[in-house]
């Protein structure tokens, strides 16, 4: 899916307009200096055409100025969008940070769309072209707060994407991508170096890896990985405040364009919440995922009893997950992740023939019909494999069934099928 990232300074209507082209009120509507959160990006569609919408409005350093502060975010935007739509204020008119903006827009050579926020009525609309001097072509004007203009605009952001992005073609023949995410401290850049200082690759040697400076290629276990946006892992931005907003944002990224990620947990230290939010976030997005337990040179029996217990409670919801204990310091292990990285990515790309389904299907709901509810018992009429990456099943049913029966047939088609570190999506289609 292409990433479209939504930039400009504060208060000019970003995260309504995010609000607007999602339909529905899930971004956070003020530009609140150093607000962190945990979803930044949003699954968005528009005439059939899926996007994912990165807000970038929830930071702003003071530290180094506003116009620095802008140009910052538009450019850690631009590295990972395959477009930008970009927010001015018709009724302010364009100013210094707008003009920040733009020089990093037109430097980057991403495709641009320029929207004029604001224009709540005809008698605005002559202000949104005085936005034609930014030089980045036509301004839409738009109204997020009142939805007008918005399909214009949406219309050409899209077309400003190619259908097949050509990037995308090439990324798709090379080497696996890889994404190493999990919270600060845990030992990702550590890792990075391991893996880079181990086998480091001519790049130019493997096809299709010469399109992202922020990637790095490495060899693993006798196999090449694109590891993805390994530049936001080296800079370690920790000087600013919108620090946290920073990583979240990148994370994000990163497990947008992954195949498969290699979360990265402390294991001397108690699993914590944020551990937990990466991992759902991965599941959500529906990557491969492999966790890796680093700093086993630290832990001690007791601790390693302790962690055991903690994957108990806390991590059942991830169990099809291949884990690898290693240390990224001495490099315990480490070798062993591309074993785990392959059958995570085998999981992922399982396709189950129709036959086999539904034969399985029949066996399940003789033994285990879904329970009566209303008078009525649902059953499953016929089911299909939909899609691969990340394996995801459709079933058609006589009417909606329970969350907990569609967790048994995942857990169910898991015991029979593996899908070893993949998210397994269930579907359900009504016929009421
Ligand atoms: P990042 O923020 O996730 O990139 O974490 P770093 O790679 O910077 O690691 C944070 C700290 O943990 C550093 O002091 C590392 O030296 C240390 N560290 C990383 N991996 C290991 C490990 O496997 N064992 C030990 N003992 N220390 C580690």
């Amino acid at each position: 899916k292409p990433i479209v990232a939504v930039v400009g300074r504060p208060n000019v209507g970003k995260s309504t307009l995010v609000n607007r082209i999602l339909g529905r009120r899930e971004a956070v509507v003020q530009d609140q200096p150093g607000v962190t959160r945990d979803r930044v990006s949003y699954d968005a569609n528009w005439n059939g055409r899926e996007f994912v919408l990165v807000d970038t409005g929830g930071w702003m350093s003071d530290a180094k100025g506003m116009a620095a502060a802008i140009a910052e975010q538009a450019e850690l935007a631009i590295s990972m969008a395959d477009a930008v739509l970009f927010v001015v204020d018709a009724t302010v008119g364009t100013t210094d940070e707008d003009e920040a903006v733009v020089r990093v827009l037109r430097r980057s050579k991403k495709p641009v769309v320029l929207a004029a926020n604001k224009v709540d009525d005809q008698r605005h609309e002559a202000l949104a072209a005085t936005m034609w001097n930014l030089g980045l072509g036509e301004p839409y004007p738009v109204s997020a707060m009142h939805g007008r203009g918005s399909g214009d605009l949406l219309d050409a952001l899209l077309d400003s994407i190619p259908e097949a992005p050509r990037e995308q073609d090439v990324e798709e023949a090379g080497p696996r991508r890889v994404a190493i995410v999990g919270k600060p401290n845990v030992g990702k850049s550590s890792l990075l170096n391991k893996l880079a200082d181990q086998q480091r690759v001519v790049v130019s040697d493997v096809s299709g890896t010469t399109v992202d400076p922020v990637d790095e290629i490495v060899e693993v276990g006798g196999q090449v990985y694109r590891l993805i946006d390994t530049a936001g892992i080296r800079r370690r931005v920790k000087e600013a405040s919108g620090h946290e907003y920073y990583a979240s944002l990148r994370t994000q990224a990163a497990i947008e364009r992954a195949e498969v990620c290699i979360m990265v947990v402390d294991a001397s230290e108690p699993l914590t919440d944020q551990d937990l939010r990466i991992l759902s976030s991965i599941e959500e997005a529906g990557r491969a995922l492999v966790i890796a337990f680093n700093k086993w040179d630290l832990t001690d029996e007791e601790r390693r009893r302790y962690l055991e217990r903690e994957i108990e409670r806390d991590l059942v919801a991830f169990r099809w997950a291949p884990t690898v204990n290693i240390s990224a310091l001495t490099g315990r292990n480490v070798d062993k992740l591309s074993k785990a990285i392959e059958a995570a990515a085998a999981g992922w790309e399982t396709r189950i023939s129709t036959g086999k389904l539904n034969a399985f299907l029949g066996r399940l709901a003789a033994a285990h019909p879904h329970p009566v509810r209303g008078g009525k018992q649902p059953r499953i009429l016929f089911g299909t494999q939909a899609q691969t990456s990340p394996p995801t099943f459709a079933l058609f049913t006589s009417g909606q069934m329970d969350a907990t029966y569609l967790r048994f047939i995942e857990r169910r088609l898991r015991e029979d099928f593996g899908f070893v570190g993949s998210p397994v999506h269930v579907e359900i289609r009504a016929r009421e």
